[in-house]
């Protein structure tokens, strides 16, 4: 199964984050994004799931709802180690070209959290959204495919 970060210049700026899921994308807008800091707990807002063949779009969406530039920030394969979508908790191994190892998806009231799980991939120092801003498609950044 596919994972998808589609970095989104939108009203405010966020990251939609999707897993493939019974053929759809299930997905998230992560207003701060993922980080690699497994003490960083990060709002995921869940969002409405979309189509698979969406999880490859990169361009400029015109007026309307989530009018902006979009680029995908990263992509991979993912597994499921534990849990699902369903019971509101699940963990997962991401194999991206940013993010890898595990982490995890855990349902709080109406709201979600993002964490990175301790592993050989988290990271403490730095930031990613920062060191990598580009797309894993096309290299281009928010900036640049505007
Ligand atoms: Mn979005």
């Amino acid at each position: 199964m596919i994972f998808v970060i589609q970095k989104h210049d939108a009203t405010n700026l966020h990251y939609d984050f999707r897993l493939e899921s019974d053929g759809v994308l299930v997905s998230w807008a992560v207003p701060n994004g993922p980080s690699l800091d497994p003490s960083v707990k990060r709002l995921a807002v869940p969002v409405e799931d979309h189509p698979l063949d969406y999880g490859d779009y990169e361009g400029v969406l015109g007026p309307g709802y989530g009018a902006g530039a979009v680029i995908v920030w990263d992509t991979g394969d993912y597994d499921v180690v534990s849990g699902s979508v369903d019971e509101g908790r699940l963990t997962f191994t991401l194999h991206g070209h940013k993010l890898k190892g595990d982490w995890s998806l855990r349902r709080f009231k109406d709201n979600w959290l993002l964490v990175k799980k301790a592993d050989s991939f988290a990271e403490r120092d730095g930031d990613i959204l920062v060191d990598r801003p580009e797309s894993v498609l096309s290299g281009h950044t928010i900036e640049s495919i505007r």
